[in-house]
């Protein structure tokens, strides 16, 4: 399975699930080039241990499993997995 990152994300983009991560899978952190390009974080599909660490340390409650992702915001189930497919 996997966790994925949905829009409230966007325009938040605080990084507090980067820092809660035990496998550094979300991604860009604020160290790498992309980071001020993209305009939302993600979290790379085969990577994610589904710890759920995450979740809580969101502040917008953007992160869910993939199995609890809302209907309105499915689409990023696959945008999340395009990030790494570049
Ligand atoms: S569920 Fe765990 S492993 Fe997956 S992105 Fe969140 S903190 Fe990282
Ligand atoms: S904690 Fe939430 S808002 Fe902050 S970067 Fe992660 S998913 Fe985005």
């Amino acid at each position: 399975m996997a966790y994925i990152i949905t829009e409230p994300c966007i325009g938040t983009k605080d990084s507090a699930c980067v820092d809660v991560c035990p496998v550094d899978c979300i991604h860009p952190r604020k160290d790498e080039g992309d980071f001020e390009a993209e305009t939302q974080l993600y979290i790379h599909p085969d990577e994610c241990i589904d710890c759920g660490a995450c979740v809580p340390a969101c502040p917008v409650e953007a992160i869910f499993a993939l199995d609890e992702v809302p209907e309105k915001w499915k689409t990023y189930i696959e945008i999340n997995a395009k990030h790494f497919q570049k």
